[in-house]
This record gives C-alpha cells, sequence and structure tokens, in this order.
C-alpha cells in the first residue's frame, strides 16, 4: 500500500475538528484496507509504531531532524534551524521544502506502507556508534522518496509530533462503524481497556469479526488500561452516593504501578502504561518471592519511605524516575508497595468479580510482610467512622481516603473514571478546592522581573466526550525562578504555530502548545466565567466554568497523559456540588 494514501487521509483528519467528521473519514478509510494493513496504520494514526507499553521511541531531536531535512534538500542545517523557529514544526518545513525540491528530482522509489514501518523501526532501534548519523540517513532516505504531504507526515511522526488530533476513543468508534454495528461498540471499548492495544483490537476486528473480539482476555505482560476514581466533595456525599456503606482505604501518595508477575519475571508498568520495571527492582523482586500462585497482575501505590518506616511525600518516590544512577536511588530512597487490587490470578481474569472477593484474593495470595504491604482497608457504614477512618489517615500521613463501592456491580471497570470508587482528599476538608491536573495549551511571555521568559500559562482541562481541551485558567502563581528558566525546554517542543485542533479556547496566548504537559494546580473555587470555554453553556449562552486563584503546586506530573488531566466533566461536578454562590462574583478577570 502506498504511504501516500496515508498520509491524504491523515491531512484530511487534520483539517477539520468534528469528531464525527473524523470518525467518518476513518472508517470509510479503514473499509478500503487489507486486514494485515490494518495494525500499523491504527498506530500511526496515534504517532506511533507499536503499543505505547511496547515502548518503542522514535523520539528523534529537532537537530537531528533538520540534519535530515538539510541533507535531503541540499540546504544548510542553520536555514532549517532558523525556518524550524519560525514555523514552529519540523513536519511544514519539510513540506514546504520538498515541494520546492520535488521538480528538481528525477529518481525517487514510491514509499509503501511496508517501507516506512520498516524503517521507523530501524530508526527505533538503532543504537550504538554512530547511531544518530544512521537514523538521519534511515529519514533522509525516506524523504528523498516522499511528496510534499508525506513529508510532512513522517518528520512529524519522527519528532512525536502527530497532529490529525485523532484520540483513541474516534479510532474505537471508526472502527465499530467499519466492522461491526453500534451496538458493538462497548465490547470493542472492553478489547482496548483490557488490551490496551488499539491496533490489536482492530487487526483482530478485520480480521475475525465480534467473534474474536469477544475472545480477548486479561493477559499476562500486557497492561490493563487503569480504574479511576471519581471525586466528591463531603465524605457524607460519598456515603450516601455508595448506599450507605462502602469500604474506605488510605489513599496513599506515591506512584502508581500494575504489576504482572509470571514465571518467566515480573513487569512493572505506571498508571500511563509505560514500563517501570527498571525503576523498582527491588519491588519487582519482593512481589515475585511473595506471591503464593504461579502468576498473578496486581495493583499497588510505591510510596518512598523513612528509615522509621515513615511514608514520606510524593517527591520523595519520584527520585526512583531517574533514569541513570538507579543503584544509588535504590539504597537513597526506600521503596514500599502497598497493594490495592488484584486483576489476575493463576491464569484467571478477576476482573469482573465483585471487589470483595478480589481483596481476599488480594490478601490471600501474598506473604504480606517487608516491603509488600496491601492499603489500610476498612468496611464503613456511618459518617462517624468515616471521619475517624479520613484523620487517621492524615495522621498515617497519607493524602487522603479512597471509598470503593463493595456492591455486586462492584468489577474492576477498566480504562473508565466512575463513582465505584470515590476519592476525598484533605484539601476538600479545608474548603480549598482538590488539586487539578491541568494540560498546558499556551503561554504569555512575562513583564518586569518574568521579561523575556514565560510568565503566565493558559490551562486546560480534557473533555471526554469530544476528545478537546478546553481551557479553564490563565495561571501565573506558585512558579519559582528555577521552574520558569526550565519552562522553555519543557514546553518548545510542543510549540504550535496556530491554535492546535484538539484545544478549545477563546483565550489567545503569545504561544501555543499541543497538549502535552500536565502541572498539578489547586484552586480557590470554581466559577463561571465568559472566558473559558469548559462546560461551555452551563449558566447561559457564553458561559463556561474557570478555575479561581489557581496556583502551580510545584508538582510536574509526568505520570500523566494528557488525556488523564482532570476532566471537564469532573470540574462541572464540583461546580455543581460547591456550597453556596461564589463571593468572589463572576471570573471576569480570569
Ligand atoms: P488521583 O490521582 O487523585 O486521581 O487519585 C487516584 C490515584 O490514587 C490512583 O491512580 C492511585 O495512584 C492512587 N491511590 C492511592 N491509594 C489508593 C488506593 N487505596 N486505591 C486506589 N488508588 C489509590
Amino acid at each position: 500500500m502506498k504511504f501516500s494514501a496515508i498520509a491524504e487521509v491523515f491531512d484530511k483528519l487534520e483539517s477539520t475538528a468534528s469528531r464525527l467528521e473524523m470518525t467518518s473519514i476513518l472508517a470509510e478509510f479503514f473499509k478500503t484496507l487489507e486486514p494485515e494493513d490494518i495494525k500499523p496504520i491504527i498506530y500511526l494514526t496515534q504517532g506511533k509504531i507499536a503499543p505505547d507499553f511496547a515502548g518503542v521511541e522514535l523520539g528523534m531531536a529537532d537537530r537531528l531532524v533538520a540534519k535530515a531535512i538539510a541533507f535531503t534538500v541540499g540546504e544548510t542545517e542553520s536555514s532549517i534551524s532558523e525556518m524550524m523557529i519560525k514555523l514552529g514544526d519540523p513536519g511544514t518545513v519539510a513540506e514546504k521544502l520538498i515541494a520546492d525540491k520535488k521538480q528538481m528530482t528525477l529518481f525517487s522509489e514510491t514509499l509503501t506502507l511496508g517501507r516506512v514501518i520498516s524503517s521507523l523501526t530501524a530508526i527505533a532501534q538503532t543504537e550504538g556508534r554512530d547511531s544518530q548519523g544512521r537514523k538521519m540517513k534511515y529519514l533522509s532516505n525516506m524523504l528523498h522518496d516522499s511528496d510534499p504531504v508525506e513529508a510532512r507526515y513522517l518528520c512529524r511522526i519522527v519528532t512525536g509530533r502527530m497532529r490529525t488530533g485523532v484520540a483513541a476513543m474516534t479510532v474505537l468508534d471508526a472502527l465499530a462503524l467499519s466492522f461491526a454495528d453500534k451496538d458493538a461498540r462497548p465490547e470493542i471499548e472492553r478489547a482496548y481497556n483490557v488490551t490496551s492495544d488499539l491496533g490489536l483490537v482492530g487487526a483482530t476486528l478485520a480480521g475475525h469479526g465480534m467473534a474474536g473480539i469477544s475472545k480477548i482476555r486479561v493477559k499476562l505482560g500486557n497492561p490493563i488500561r487503569v480504574m479511576l476514581a471519581e471525586r466528591l466533595p463531603s465524605l457524607a456525599h460519598i456515603l450516601e452516593k455508595m448506599g450507605g456503606e462502602c469500604a474506605m482505604e488510605y489513599k496513599y501518595d506515591g506512584i502508581r504501578v500494575q504489576a504482572h508477575i509470571g514465571p518467566d519475571g515480573v513487569k512493572l508498568y505506571s498508571r500511563r502504561l509505560e514500563d517501570l520495571t527498571s525503576n523498582f527492582p527491588d519491588i519487582a523482586e519482593s512481589l515475585k518471592s511473595r506471591l503464593n500462585g504461579k502468576d498473578a497482575i496486581i495493583e499497588g501505590e510505591c510510596v518512598a519511605i523513612d528509615k522509621e518506616g515513615k511514608m514520606m511525600p510524593f517527591q520523595t518516590v519520584t527520585h526512583r524516575r531517574r533514569k541513570h544512577g538507579m543503584d544509588d536511588a535504590v539504597n537513597d530512597y526506600p521503596v514500599n508497595i502497598f497493594m490495592f487490587d488484584i486483576l489476575y490470578l493463576n491464569g484467571k481474569d478477576l476482573t469482573t468479580l465483585p471487589y470483595t472477593e478480589r481483596r481476599k484474593l488480594l490478601s490471600d495470595s501474598f506473604s504480606i510482610s517487608g516491603k509488600i504491604g496491601l492499603t489500610t482497608m476498612m468496611l464503613v457504614s456511618g459518617p462517624e467512622e468515616a471521619e475517624t477512618f479520613f484523620e487517621d489517615a492524615l495522621r498515617a500521613r497519607c493524602e487522603g481516603i479512597m471509598a470503593k463501592s463493595i456492591g455486586r456491580e462492584s468489577v474492576y471497570r477498566a480504562g473508565s473514571r466512575g463513582f465505584l470508587w470515590i476519592k476525598y482528599k484533605k484539601d476538600y476538608s479545608t474548603n480549598l478546592m482538590d488539586s487539578f491536573d491541568l494540560v498546558v495549551v499556551g503561554a504569555f511571555y512575562g513583564m518586569g522581573k518574568r521579561a523575556g521568559k514565560y510568565g503566565a500559562l493558559l490551562m486546560a482541562a480534557f473533555n471526554h466526550d469530544t476528545g478537546m481541551y478546553s481551557t479553564v485558567c490563565k495561571l501565573g502563581t506558585g512558579f519559582d525562578d528555577a521552574f520558569l528558566d526550565e519552562l522553555p525546554e519543557m514546553l518548545d517542543p510542543y510549540k504550535s504555530e496556530k491554535r492546535p485542533l484538539s484545544v478549545d479556547s477563546k483565550m489567545v496566548p503569545d504561544v501555543w502548545f499541543e497538549p502535552t504537559l500536565v502541572l498539578e494546580v489547586t484552586g480557590a473555587e470554581i466559577s463561571v466565567s465568559p472566558i473559558h470555554t469548559a462546560a461551555s453553556g452551563i449558566e447561559g449562552e457564553d458561559s463556561g466554568i474557570a478555575i479561581r486563584f489557581p496556583r502551580f503546586t510545584g508538582r510536574v506530573r509526568n505520570d500523566r497523559g494528557p488525556d488523564q488531566a482532570t476532566t471537564v466533566e469532573e470540574i462541572e461536578e464540583m461546580y455543581r456540588l460547591q456550597p453556596g454562590k461564589s463571593e468572589f462574583g463572576d471570573a471576569k478577570d480570569l
């Protein structure tokens, strides 16, 4: 299959912001494909050549791509770098220059999907001496034979900047439309949630239909998309929502891991499904030796502890996320795991069992001691009990509690955020809002002391229904000088010359960014805003909601992807549950 046909579809997808239109473009396209091409094409729609958890990194730096473009079109590297700064994206630069050069090229060989995939694979796998030079050549060889639109997408894929705005959920919608019917959509999504592999789901559906999809099961070594919690503003609300009784667990402030423990070893995945095994070798080892059984998939929170065994704040455990010097970090920052769920045991999928059965299997399957613990849990049926448990959790240096449904419906809902789990944190009880994980979509240049730097950021929440990022505040507080100095390095790779299609904003910042970086932000309250676009129309036409007095907590949430940020729906729910009306009036000045 010609790569130009695929690039043409990417171009069409990029020119629409409507999720419905994207779905129908993709669905029409999928119908025309050979089953074996579906898998790689689905990965390419996400700017990848493998599922996220496979850890295949293309990650070519802009400078190297500039070199490849320069080499291909016979320009100097510095002139390409200058164009990149102006146009903000290597893809656009390559497209422009290849268009100019095309009239002069005599010999070129058509780019096929197979050739693109094998060259991208070679780029990902090349290591060792002169690996940069070889990567550059692989890209340049493809650019030599590409048309301008192909060149745009090749450069975007290798630099991790695919901008078609196609969310995983849109791919699933399109697959259902192409190969099944609407009713099949939940079953297709289930298959994705238990495998975290869009390509596999697409290929199975195209090759074997719904019969194939229904056979997809939880598999050891294949990470499961994590279940997430909703939030409510008081323990009383939580108990009411849970029907008067529930399990409550301490909410530990660490790094979530999903451990796949098998006869051949242990793999630990983060909540974004990255491989974290090398960061917690001690935990992997202890889990394996303390499992009473053949294999298991469990989830838990890794928390740093001090010499007396007391829990340390989140920042301490993040020392384990560094890339080098892990041996020292293992000694310097001891970590325990507090397990809270079991999803698979001795070859059996447990995700459809209710909470209490899973909890029992979890505690029966491990010898609990040393580094391996269970989350502290209590069955709660009254507000006083809940309050006491919550205070105990804070005393034990936890963030708050997690309430968990104990009804028959309390299965592990992979990939979904719902009221089967409800979190309640310390911040809520001090009348401040909970912290939000918001995505940077723009920046404003600073003035005065911040001149020449980014002084404030435009922050957005994720709208799960539309796949868009809607703005909720302008953030300029809580930054120290070191952070402001680091910001350009963190953000500039995601610069966009115009508003990214996935961003919904009335405000126009000085610089736009592809939604990528997630920051933790606290706020004083949520109010109606004529400026911000989240929950647009909530109190009449032209009104959205905004977070008032936002403040950066100092935490960069590298463990969260932008689509795992706080959702617009969550903020809307908090707005509705907020006691009383705003004492600050409308948020016109935000
Ligand atoms: P949040 O990050 O505020 O959305 O809260 C959800 C996160 O809390 C999960 O992803 C886990 O990392 C963490 N967590 C801590 N303790 C527990 C627990 N007992 N049960 C489930 N999740 C927990």
